[in-house]
């Protein structure tokens, strides 16, 4: 008995005091969380919904406000013809790493009417796991006294699968915050046991092969001749999210 005691001890995970607190503090706030990923997943905010993602973003930017964030609504240029990014800074200790924590304010596609709907233990709505746990994570960190020294960037885009034209407006604000970051973490939901760390993309390319006509049987021989010319260029790439579960 004695010895299964001390196996459970040393078994049990060993949060510290901070970590323990920032444990203690979400369980506390589960119904404020629900009530808040409520609020915000039931203002209609599809994509092209210019004014709903704006809602969506004043509600995250009070939060942020509250937290002690500097926030601004960083503008898209007309013609890119999205709602914009909400941008938040936190200065903590000079030096210490630079995280940057990327969400989005939109659903992408838009729900008929209220969308939030909540059966038994489970909910479910329109954009509900959609990256809008990062604000009760900082709150938690927050009340542990383990926000103080933080340095974070916060970008939540307004337009997560559809940015306008061109591209380089329309992901501005989000390349300067990387480009001033040492870590970036996506809140993108993806399952419940695993933790994304690799980042995967596409890239298209155009590629110029020359060749000498020959008969099919002999394609690949040297008759053919083919040759990849180097001078191809690649076309823009574009990120499309993140791969590499880690269990
Ligand atoms: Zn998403």
């Amino acid at each position: 008995m004695y010895l299964a005691a001390v196996l459970l001890i040393l078994q049990a995970p060993s949060l510290d005091r901070a970590e323990q607190r920032i444990r203690n503090t979400i369980g506390a706030a589960r119904e404020a969380q629900i009530g808040y990923l409520q609020r915000v997943v039931d203002i209609p905010s599809s994509t092209l919904n210019l004014e709903g993602v704006r809602k969506v973003g004043a509600v995250f930017r009070a939060s942020l406000d509250s937290l002690g964030f500097t926030t601004s609504w960083v503008a898209v240029p007309d013609a890119v013809g999205r709602a914009g990014h909400l941008v938040a800074e936190h200065h903590g200790k000079p030096g210490s790493v630079r995280l940057l924590l990327i969400g989005h304010l939109d659903t992408v596609v838009e729900p008929a009417g209220a969308s939030f709907v909540r059966e038994d233990s489970s909910a479910r709505g329109i954009g509900a796991a959609d990256m809008k746990v990062i604000l009760y994570a900082l709150k938690a960190l927050q009340a542990a006294g383990a926000l103080r020294d933080l340095n974070i960037t916060i970008v939540f885009t307004g337009d997560e699968e559809h940015p306008g034209e061109p591209l380089a407006d329309a992901r501005r604000a989000l390349v300067e915050a990387a480009q001033h970051s040492d870590v970036a973490l996506a809140f993108e939901a993806g399952n419940r046991s695993d933790a994304t760390v690799a980042r995967r993309g596409t890239s298209a390319w155009r590629v110029i092969a020359t060749g000498r006509p020959a008969h099919s049987a002999g394609v690949f021989g040297d008759a053919a001749g083919y040759d990849i010319d180097s001078r191809g260029e690649p076309e823009p790439i574009d990120a499309v999210g993140d791969a590499i579960p880690l269990g």
